[in-house]
């Protein structure tokens, strides 16, 4: 009997499209035996090296004979019945709703083992919500995103003891197959241990800047002349157009939003489209390339584009283009990272890089820095390192103690990767003054080496 997992949560919170994610096209059956299991659907998951079932109780919103809840309750009870461990999600972005509660008590009457899931914890949207699931009291949550595959490698941690004490037959596969999802090589001694883009899985950059930056001039530069971005097949349209292609070695997908912008016709249309392909860009990066005009830098547009990859928590660099015209370049460069520091104080540490996407001149230090950008974004430290740099923290710098109370920090922990997130428990969370915060924040980012990235703290109260 293999390992059973069902997934389960009140609809809309992306369970159809985690059961997508570890089923990939393998579905394997969907089980339409009239009046047995209409509404659930099974498939064989991959996750790392496991192999299990997976129930996916979504496709609730078409009830018409009984009412949601009636149902949403039998079918989660069915499923935890089948199930050897329930995956419990709720949605970061909206937080716990009283729907959640229902499936949360359901649960727990029915002793299941249970996984706590916060979907949509991509970006900053999700934090609030993640760390209000800590109240259901279901155990820690896991900060996943069914979306942009982000947590994976957390849900592999907490499954792959469950799924070996079950023994199930040939559920554990020495060898990783070269589609899975998470490096199962991870091992929590290993501080930077990163999975590095493979061929199956390539570093999806997106470049974006105001019209004009060099964007096109830039992605072409890299496709190799020959390649025409915006070329001759028919209906180019404004949904996502990636490409891959190898970057000297560093399997890439580039996401054109410079190609689909040239389809526009009059000036501020053309403005208005590429603010909106900018966000979308955004949301499918891992990498986001800031593509600076050196002659008009920092302009509003570039640092709202900046800003919103760094809420959305995506690593950042910023490439200064057209450097061959620059006369000035010492003078230039010093102005640059002094507007730079102050204009987005938020990206502290985030490289800086001249080129010119004409002469392809830099390109291969912007190749560099991408890679470390993704690399510090994949950033794991370990609980022990953690807390060993929590305590000089402290030392050096005591918390304040508003009122006479000291705030108490008792433990950190990081709970997931890119960006890096952390929890540190402590008393009165509240009170924290967000000077400490920063502190705290900054400590990070230089005790392990995380320039630049967005890096997420949360602090957790005790009880
Ligand atoms: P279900 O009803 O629980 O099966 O939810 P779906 O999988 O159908 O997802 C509901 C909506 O949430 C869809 O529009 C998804 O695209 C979206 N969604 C799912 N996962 C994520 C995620 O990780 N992040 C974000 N932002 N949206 C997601
Ligand atoms: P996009 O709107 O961001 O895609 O910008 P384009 O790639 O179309 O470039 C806008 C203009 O800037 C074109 O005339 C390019 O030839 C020019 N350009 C792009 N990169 C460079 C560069 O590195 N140096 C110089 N001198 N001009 C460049």
């Amino acid at each position: 009997m293999s390992f059973t997992l069902a997934i389960v949560g009140r609809p809309n919170v992306g369970k159809s499209t985690l059961f997508n994610r570890l089923v990939g096209k393998r579905l394997a059956l969907v089980d339409d035996q009239p009046g047995v299991t209409r509404d659930l659907r099974e498939g064989e998951a991959r996750l790392g090296e496991l192999r299990f079932t997976v129930i996916d109780t979504a496709g609730l919103e078409e009830a018409t004979d009984e009412s949601l809840q009636g149902r949403m309750r039998k079918l989660t009870e069915r499923a935890v019945e089948m199930a050897d461990a329930c995956l419990f999600m709720i949605d970061a972005r909206a937080g716990v709703l009283p729907a959640d509660e229902i499936f949360a008590d359901i649960l727990r009457r029915k002793s299941a083992q249970v996984i706590l899931g916060a979907n949509k914890a991509e970006g900053r949207a999700g934090e609030g919500g993640y760390v209000e699931a800590w109240s259901l009291g279901l155990g820690d949550p896991i900060a996943l995103s069914a979306e942009h595959g982000e947590g994976m490698f957390d849900l592999l941690q907490v499954l792959r003891p469950l799924v070996e004490a079950k023994g199930a037959e040939a559920a554990i596969i020495e060898e990783a197959a070269p589609e899975t999802d998470v490096d199962v090589n991870e091992d929590d001694e290993a501080d930077t241990s990163v999975r590095m883009p493979t061929a199956d899985r390539p570093m999806q950059i997106a470049v974006v800047g105001r019209p004009n930056a060099g964007k096109s001039t830039l992605i072409n530069k890299l496709l190799g002349e020959d390649r025409l971005l915006t070329g001759p097949e028919a209906g180019i349209t404004r949904d996502a157009i990636s490409l891959p292609f190898d970057w000297e070695g560093m399997p890439v997908r580039i996401f054109d939003t410079a190609g689909m912008r040239k389809k526009a016709k009059v000036q501020e249309k053309l403005e208005r489209l590429s603010v909106a392909d900018g966000l979308r860009a955004v949301k499918f990066a891992e990498v986001v390339v800031v593509l600076l005009d050196a002659a008009i830098p920092f302009e509003q547009q570039d640092l709202r584009i900046a800003d919103l990859a760094e809420r959305e928590g995506r690593a950042v660099v910023v490439a200064v283009n057209k450097w061959d015209v620059e006369d000035h370049k010492q003078e230039k460069l010093k102005e640059l990272k002094e507007s730079f520091e102050r204009l987005l104080p938020q990206l502290r540490g985030a490289p800086l890089v001249t080129v010119s996407a004409k002469t392809g001149r830099g390109l291969d230090r912007l190749r560099e820095a991408v890679e470390r950008a993704y690399t510090v974004w994949n950033r794991r430290v370990t609980t022990a390192q953690l807390n060993r740099w929590l305590t000089g923290m402290l030392e050096s710098h005591p918390p304040p103690a508003p009122g006479g109370r000291r705030i108490r920090l008792r433990y950190a922990t990081q709970v997931k990767t890119r960006p890096p997130g952390f929890v540190v428990m402590c008393s009165y969370p509240d009170k924290l003054p967000e000077s400490y915060k920063r502190y705290l924040v900054n400590g990070l980012r230089d005790a392990f080496d995380m320039p630049g990235t967005p890096i997420r703290l949360h602090f957790r109260g005790q009880g």
